[in-house]
Parts: C-alpha cells; structure tokens; sequence
C-alpha cells in the first residue's frame, strides 16, 4: 500500500489508506483515542476505536507518546468541525520510531526555550506555517524573474569588499589575508547586468547587528535585482510587481497556513493593489513633523517613523530620493539637488519597516572615483567595479528585498526570529 501524504487524503474520502505521520498530542478514554498527527504536510485527527481495532492494537495507541513516528492504515471520513475538514478512522497502527520525553510539550514554553529547542520546534504549527509560506515566496521569486526575463547569478560570499560600510562586518581568516563575509551581492549584480541585461542575486547575507531589533537578523537571505537599460522609475514597477505576486502567490498557494496563523487573507490582498505610493524623503520629513515626530532633514528612519509613514497610507509606501549622507557611495545623483540621491525604500505596513532598499546607480568613473575615497573605502578592492564604467557604462538600477523581512510581513509575525529555520542574532549561533 503507498503511503499517502496528509495534504493529499482529501482525495481520498471512503477509501482506506496509510499515512505515516508523527504523534503530537492524545486524549481520550479506555474505549477511544484521539490521535492529533503531523506529517510536515498537514495536521489531521486521527480515531481509534477498541471496539473495532481490538485490544491489542488499541493498547499501543494509548501507548503513543508525543513524536512517536507511526504507519496508520484507516479510512478518510470527512470532518467538518475540523478547520483541516478531514479525519482518520483507524484500522492498524506500527509504530516506526519511539520518541521518550519530548521537550516541547502542548503547554506554554518563553521564546528562549523554544529557540534552544528549533531543531524540534520546526515541527510545530508556527514554523510549518511560516517556513511553508517562505518555501512559496521562494519558489515565487524564481518564478517572477524569469517570467520577467532576468537570469539568476550568484555573488560570492567571500569577498574582500565592505561596500555597505566597515561596522556591521564579519570577517575571517582567509590563508594570509582577511576576508569578509558578504553584505551585499550588489556590486556583482551590476557586472551581471552589464553581461546579461537583467539579472538578480538570491544568497545569504552576513551583518554583525549589534541592535537586538526585531528586525536584524546577522545571517539572512537577500534578493538583488539588477537591471540595465533601465531608470529608477522602471525599477519600482518591477519591485511593485514582484510584491505583488509575492502576495498572491501565497494568498493562492498557502490558504491554509494563513488560517493557521490567522493573518487576515483580506488585508494582504489589499496589498497587491498598485501602484503603491510615492512619497519624497522631503514630503515624509514634513508628514513626520506634522505628526510631532522630533526629526531633522537629513536622518535616516527607524522604526517608529517607518511605522508611521506606511500605516499613514495603508499600503506599502516608497520613500523616495533620501539624503546623499545616509546612502551607500554607488547611489545616482539627483540631477538638480547634490543633498540627494536617486533611492528609494519600500516601507510595509502593521510596522514591519523597510523591505527592500534601492536605487539606480552613478555610471560616471570619476564621481564614484571620488565617492569610494571620501567613504575611505579602499580603492583597490573597488577598482574592478569602477572598470563597469569605463567601459560601455550604461544607466542602470536595482534593489534588495530582505526575504525573512517579506515572510515576516506577509504571515503576521512579530519577530523577524520566526522568518527563517535556523535563526542567527548577536546572541544566538546554535541550534
Ligand atoms: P535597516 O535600515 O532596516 O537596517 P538597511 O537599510 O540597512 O536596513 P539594506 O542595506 O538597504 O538594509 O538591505 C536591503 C534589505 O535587506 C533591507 O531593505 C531589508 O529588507 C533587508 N535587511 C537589511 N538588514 C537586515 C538584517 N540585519 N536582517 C534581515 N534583513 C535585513
Ligand atoms: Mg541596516
Ligand atoms: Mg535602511
Ligand atoms: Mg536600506
């Protein structure tokens, strides 16, 4: 007999089948035992009856312990008090692997707990949830741009460049030399889009935050899009788009993990509504002030004031053409103001702050020359990105959505911890 998956058994209903699955939790008496199981696919109900499966078989269900891994043979009945809409009639049951002691029991456990324990804590209905909604905006992003015509390239993760600044950087010994582990695949991307038009990075990226935030994670996964040919104003209708179909990708695909997690499936359709607004770094400065926020023309936002201007507009918001002084070196100059640069930031809404950062960048050798040495940036380690514009440069933009900042937005979570497997934070390396 195949096994079948719990996701599948609905085309199953009034015929016997086996699952395999895990044990997360009984009750039930000395004539029935209800079975909550998990296969990774779904969680489902399963019922055994000692009047119908006999006493022996009946005795190891009541046996079970949670995470005990087991072969059930049974019949799918229809379930409707269930939200999964399905249940078990068990006829057999083997069990595959004891589980003694399972540390995460159904009672309440506190964040650190449950972080020391994520190697287990995946198989519970927050991560499945979260990293099954991950896994769809993963597949999603491939999906998008190669529709759109992009090619993936990889940047390295080693490199000897530090082009999002020298404090938040990992480094390691690397034979006589040093090395350091990846901020950004930016730069690479633009030789990319020089090469191939339209291209885009998918990697980890390493920043030693040193600000417990909810939103800083040291190691997470960024998507960098670079594309030539094309002005900063093509590029935000390409980001637009891609959240979009981010969030109907999911809003399609993973209905039932969003039940679970009970995020509000209206409002995130809300979201898919375009074009976003466009709002001046200058315009947001003002709104800010109106609104008593204590800022100055010139600081960079945190989270209170990202807050702020996305939940003002009830949508995804992009900030656009922020001071020259808070952005990285290889930003374009705003062709009438030298305080600007051509940048803009996309802000979620409900808090979650700034999801991709970008621009379009300066093709002229001798500004960005200049730009690498005020930023006492060393110029060897930039000159081959420098060469880009010696030879045929061409007006070209791009961005980085942070993909555990999208997941945590897109399935209502509150810290950025729960948007990855296996989370790293100044003070968390293991599990
Ligand atoms: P922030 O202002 O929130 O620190 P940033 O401006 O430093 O972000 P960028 O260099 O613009 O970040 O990186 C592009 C994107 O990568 C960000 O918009 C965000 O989605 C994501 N990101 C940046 N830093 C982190 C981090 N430490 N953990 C998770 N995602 C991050
Ligand atoms: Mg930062
Ligand atoms: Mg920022
Ligand atoms: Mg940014």
């Amino acid at each position: 007999m195949d096994t079948i998956r719990l996701e599948d058994v609905k085309n199953y209903v009034g015929q016997e089948v086996r699952i395999g699955a895990w044990l997360r939790n009984k009750r039930g008496s000395g004539k029935l035992q209800f079975l909550q199981l998990r296969d990774g696919t779904a969680f489902m109900q399963a019922v055994v009856v000692k009047a119908e499966v006999g006493d022996e078989i009946f005795a190891k269900a009541k046996e079970l312990k949670q995470e005990t891994s087991m072969y059930l043979v049974g019949t799918i009945k229809e379930d409707t008090r269930s939200d999964f809409g399905y249940e078990m009639d068990v006829n057999d049951l083997v069990v595959v692997g004891a589980s003694e002691g399972y540390p995460i029991t159904p009672k309440e456990h506190g964040t650190d707990f449950l972080m020391d324990h994520r190697h287990l804590y995946l198989r519970h209905i927050q991560p499945f949830a979260v990293l099954r909604i991950r896994n769809t905006m993963i597949a999603a992003t491939y999906e998008f741009f190669n529709k759109e015509g992009f090619i993936k390239i990889d940047a390295p993760f080693l490199t000897g460049s530090a082009p999002e600044g020298t404090t938040e950087l990992f480094s390691t010994e690397y034979f006589e030399t040093e090395a350091y582990l990846s901020q950004t695949g930016q730069l690479y991307a633009e030789a990319g889009a020089m090469a191939f038009g339209k291209v885009f990075t998918f990697g980890p990226t390493f920043r030693a935050e040193k600000s417990k935030t909810r939103r800083h994670l040291t190691e997470f996964w960024m998507i960098e899009p670079e594309m030539a040919w094309m002005d900063q104003a093509a590029s935000l209708e390409v980001q637009e788009r891609y959240i979009a179909y981010l969030i109907n990708a999911v809003l399609e695909r993973n209905s039932y993990e969003l039940d679970l997690l009970g995020r509000d499936k209206e409002l995130l359709a809300s979201y898919t509504k375009l074009p976003y607004p466009r709002v001046s770094y200058d315009e947001a400065i003002k709104l800010l002030q109106e609104n008593n926020f204590d800022v100055e023309w010139g600081v960079d936002f945190g989270s209170p004031e990202e807050t702020f201007l996305a939940n003002h507009f009830a949508s995804p918001v992009f900030i656009t053409n922020f001071p020259k002084e808070i952005k990285a070196f290889y930003m374009k100059r705003h062709p009438t103001r030298d305080d600007v640069v051509i940048s803009a930031d996309l802000l979620a809404p409900e808090g979650y702050g700034e999801i991709i950062g970008g621009s379009e960048r300066d093709t002229d050798y001798e500004y960005l020359a200049e730009r690498v040495k005020a930023e006492g940036l060393d110029m060897d380690e930039y000159a081959w990105y420098l060469d880009l514009r010696k030879y045929g440069s061409v007006p070209h933009s791009g961005f980085g959505l942070g993909l555990e900042r999208a997941v945590t937005w897109i399935t209502g979570e509150e810290h950025i911890r729960e948007a990855i497997p296996f989370p790293r934070t100044m003070t968390r390396l293991r599990p």
